[in-house]
């Protein structure tokens, strides 16, 4: 294919992605966003195969009908819930392809580069496995600890700050060494001893991050992963690929600060680790804390017939229950009514960003009623009801009222201003943070246990009684 009609490809599949970001900021344009990504790659993919640097289409084709099918297969097994623990083991294969890509490139006898040219390609190989590497063991590590086979509980090696700077002198030295020789051999040891240096930090810096801060490591091993795909294609002088890289480093690193604001954390304090503990531990014995006031499926539809203004804050659990459907149908028979029902969305709710808003969407309830903690927050006071659904973390009271709390200062969704609040979840076990809640003991809170969609089925039952 001429080198021009690849150009144009290329700007064209640019111009596709910069639209599929655009429109993916909101669930109102997002399938639409999702369509220029689809179209934005396909047309990446085969100006790429049909370059003239593709010598030989047999492996290529082999090569993309095992990874097609890998991916086929995987995402149609794939549940709802487990997809954060998809997208980190996503990440990680950024990271190896950056890798593998910079000792390919590294090792390739026809590259030949003479003086600054040299210089660049070489800071171009280095960064890219040293960023390629931290992404892989770090996202392997993201998996493991959101779907539970790694402790949410930070790993806080003493004097972990000074172990992470002596990495980082370390690393910079065997850069120095590696752009000071000449021969591809002796240049191979600098760049496995900083590869294994990389890989060891990846793995360490996310093993030290307490469960409360994973949503900024998800975000964040989302940016990397971008800054990784950004460097492979300096070193393949691959433009889309730069871009492409630069427009999921940029986004991703966008989303970690909206991530950090949400919790009310510095990015480097997220860094340091050790905010939050092992998650799902059971709660302190309940005399400890006060009563906690049960309620059954038909008392509760009994409060919400006689409310004025409802507010629902739906959690992880709604998504572990697929209770969105039941939720829409009961929005929909209460607002019919006359009811006033609202939802307020945590930035952090779910396990993946948008988690919420996502199966809201597919539940078709209505956007406008769907609102930002920012933006409901004050409204609590005057709600009559605050049903949450399988949340824990993002309604804590302790994370603004103990200092002392491990979730001290984050942000939540103050459901216990409101007049009656019924939490539905099945037990009194923590969330993802592993703290406790005093919420469940309140007053004017009443628990309504069981899984989610079968207490919403029998509350929807009763409400069309
Ligand atoms: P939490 O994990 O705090 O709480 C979820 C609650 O849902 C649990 O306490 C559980 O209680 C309940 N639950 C689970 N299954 C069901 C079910 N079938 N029916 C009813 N209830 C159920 O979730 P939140 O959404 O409140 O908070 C999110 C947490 O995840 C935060 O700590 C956040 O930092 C973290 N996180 C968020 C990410 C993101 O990007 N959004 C990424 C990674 C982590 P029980 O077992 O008693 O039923």
């Amino acid at each position: 294919m001429p080198q021009g009609v690849i150009i144009v490809s290329y700007i064209l599949a640019t111009i596709l992605f910069i639209l599929a970001l655009k429109g993916l900021s909101h669930p109102e344009t997002a399938r639409r966003g999702n369509l220029y990504g689809i179209i934005g790659m396909t047309l990446a993919i085969l100006a790429t195969v049909m370059s003239d640097r593709v010598s030989s289409y047999v492996p290529v084709i082999l090569a993309m009908a095992a990874g097609g099918s890998v991916g086929i297969y995987v995402a149609r097994k794939v549940q709802m819930t487990e997809m954060p623990e998809l997208v980190a083991i996503l990440h990680s294969l950024v990271g190896m392809a950056a890798v593998l890509i910079g000792f390919a490139n590294y090792l390739d006898p026809t590259a030949v580069f003479e003086g600054a040219s040299k210089t660049v390609h070489e800071v171009e190989i280095y960064l890219g496995i040293l960023i390629g590497a931290v992404t892989f063991t770090g996202s392997v590590v993201a998996y493991g600890k959101l779907c539970g086979k790694i402790t949410g509980k930070p790993l806080l090696l003493p004097a972990r700050h000074w172990l992470n700077l002596g990495l980082l002198i370390l690393s910079i030295l065997l850069g120095k060494w590696f752009l000071n020789v000449e021969s591809i051999g002796v240049g191979m040891i600098p760049l496995i001893l900083m590869t294994i240096i990389a890989f060891a930090f990846g793995v360490h810096m996310v093993m030290a991050i307490g469960g409360a801060d994973m949503p900024v490591v998800v975000s964040m091993l989302n940016s990397y992963s971008g800054w990784a795909a950004s460097a492979t294609g300096f070193m393949l002088s691959n433009d889309l690929l730069i871009v492409t890289g630069a427009l999921v480093g940029s986004s991703g690193a966008i989303l970690s600060y909206i991530m950090c604001r949400a919790m009310n954390r510095h990015f480097l304090s997220v860094i340091a680790g050790g905010f939050g503990t092992e998650g799902g531990a059971p709660a302190a014995a309940a005399g400890e804390q006060g009563e906690v006031h049960p309620i059954d499926p038909d008392e509760t539809a009994e409060l919400l017939l006689n409310a004025k203004n409802v507010i629902i804050v739906p959690g992880y659990g709604m998504a572990v229950a697929q209770a969105q459907h039941v939720v829409a149908e009961i929005v929909k028979t209460l607002r019919d009514k006359g009811v006033n029902v609202r939802f307020g969305i945590h930035p952090v709710a779910g396990r993946m960003p948008g988690h919420m808003n996502v199966l809201l969407a597919e539940a078709k309830i209505p956007y406008d009623i769907v609102l930002e903690m920012d933006e409901i927050n004050d409204d609590f006071p005057e709600t009559d009801v605050a049903i949450v659904i399988g949340a824990n973390d993002i309604v804590n009271p302790s994370a603004m009222e103990d200092p002392n709390s491990p979730i001290a200062g984050m942000p939540v969704l103050e459901v216990w201003k409101a007049s009656t609040c019924i939490v539905l979840k099945r037990s009194m076990a923590t969330g993802y943070a592993g703290v406790d809640n005093p919420l469940f003991f309140r007053e004017n809170t009443r628990m309504l246990f069981g899984d989610a969609r079968d207490s919403l089925d029998k509350v929807l039952g009763q409400l069309k009684h």
